[in-house]
C-alpha cells in the first residue's frame, strides 16, 4: 500500500469540497491558484464552476499551472417523464463528456438520476425499476458516444438515503452488474466511481473491490461519516473525524490494483464551507497525510 504520510502526491480535490469560503462562492480559478499554491497536483470540478469561469479559461489555466484532474462532476440523472426529456438528458451527457474531453479528465463521474422530479419534491412517476431501465439504456447510449471520443464513464453508485432522488444504483455489485452487461469485455470505457462516504457501510464491499479490479477503479473520493448525521446531503465530514476506515478500504482498492488519486470531496454546508478556503486546503492536504 502507498504511503501517503510523507506528501501529497496523490491527493486531489473536488472543487465542491471548497466551493464556499467563509460562506461565500469560491470561483473555481482562485480555488485553482490556492491549490497550485500547495502543490496540489489534481482537482475534480463541476460543471458549474467550470461554466462561470469558462470552459477555454479553465483548460488554459489547468495547462498553465499543471494541475490535472481526477475526474469530471458530473452527467447522469438520466430517467425523465417522457421521451423529450430522455432525449436532453442524452444531449446534456454528450456536452458533459465533451467537456471532460476538453479539460483532459480520465473519467466523467455519472450520478445516474432516479425518479425524474423528486429531487425537486414532486416525482413524476414512482416505479424504481422504471427508473433503472431508463438508467441503463441512459448509460448504453452515452457510452456508445463516450467511447467514440475516448472518454471514459465512471458509475458511482450512491448511499440507498439517495435513491429516490440521486442515484438508483445504490451498491458496488448492482453497479458492477451494469458493467458488466454493458461492457462485458472490461475494455476501460466503463467503471466505477467509489465514494467511501456512500459505500463504506455495504458488506460486501471488499469483495465487490476486488471483483472490480483496476480496470473498473476509475476514482476514489474521501471524506467522512459524521455521527450524528445532522443532514442527508451536505454534513460530510474531513478525513479523520468519522466512523470510516479508510486506510482499510484503500488497501482494499490498491490491493486490486488501483493507483489513482484520493480526491476528496465534502459537502459541508454547517461547517467547512463557512471556513476559510485557503484553511480547507491546509487541513485536506494534513489529513490526506494522517487519515486516508
Ligand atoms: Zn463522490
Amino acid at each position: 500500500m502507498r504511503d501517503f504520510s510523507a506528501g501529497h502526491e496523490a491527493l486531489s480535490i473536488n472543487t465542491a469540497t471548497v466551493r464556499k469560503s467563509l460562506g461565500q462562492d469560491w470561483p473555481l480559478d482562485q480555488i485553482i491558484d490556492a491549490c497550485a499554491q500547495r502543490g496540489i497536483r489534481a482537482i475534480s470540478p463541476w460543471r458549474d464552476q467550470v461554466a462561470a469561469v469558462g470552459l477555454s479559461a479553465v483548460a488554459q489555466q489547468l495547462k498553465g499551472t499543471g494541475i490535472t484532474l481526477s475526474g469530471y462532476c458530473r452527467g447522469g440523472f438520466f430517467p425523465a417523464g417522457d421521451a423529450a426529456g430522455r432525449k436532453a438528458a442524452l444531449e446534456d451527457n454528450r456536452r458533459a463528456v465533451d467537456e471532460a474531453k476538453t479539460l483532459g479528465a480520465p473519467c466523467l463521474v455519472l450520478v445516474v438520476g432516479s425518479l425524474p422530479g423528486a429531487l425537486a419534491g414532486a416525482p413524476l412517476y414512482t416505479d424504481i425499476a422504471r427508473a433503472r431501465t431508463e438508467v441503463r439504456d441512459g448509460i448504453a447510449a452515452t457510452l456508445e458516444y463516450a467511447r467514440s471520443v475516448g472518454m471514459p464513464l465512471a458509475i458511482e453508485p450512491l448511499h440507498p438515503m439517495q435513491a429516490a432522488e440521486r442515484a438508483c444504483i445504490n451498491t458496488m455489485e448492482q453497479a458492477l452488474d451494469l458493467c458488466d452487461e454493458l461492457d462485458p469485455g472490461c475494455t476501460g470505457a466503463l467503471g466505477l466511481a467509489v465514494d467511501a462516504y456512500h459505500v463504506w457501510w455495504d458488506p460486501k464491499l471488499q469483495s465487490q473491490i476486488a471483483r472490480a479490479g483496476a480496470s473498473r477503479l476509475l476514482a476514489w473520493h474521501v471524506c467522512d461519516w459524521l455521527t450524528p448525521t445532522r443532514d442527508l446531503l451536505n454534513d460530510r465530514g474531513m478525513m479523520g473525524d468519522g466512523v470510516i476506515e479508510l486506510k482499510k478500504i484503500r488497501g482494499w482498492m490498491e490491493a486490486a490494483g488501483y493507483r489513482g488519486f484520493a480526491e476528496v470531496e465534502i459537502f459541508s454546508a454547517q461547517d467547512w464551507w463557512l471556513r476559510d478556503g485557503a484553511e480547507v486546503l491546509d487541513t485536506c492536504i494534513a489529513r490526506h497525510r494522517s487519515a486516508v
